[in-house]
């Protein structure tokens, strides 16, 4: 399961806390710059 890292908290959560807030946010936060981290592979998600 990919891990999501907030880029202003750091805080790391799941996919499954993203769909529980129904949109690309930071569950703690707020923040909407999300790094989807899979395997290595870096991803950043922005919304709006
Ligand atoms: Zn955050």
């Amino acid at each position: 399961m990919p891990k999501y890292i907030c880029l202003k908290c750091s805080k790391e959560f799941d996919e499954s806390q993203l769909a529980v807030m129904m949109a690309i946010r930071c569950p703690y936060c707020g923040y909407r710059v999300i790094v989807k981290s899979r395997s290595g592979e870096i991803k950043i998600l922005r919304a709006g």
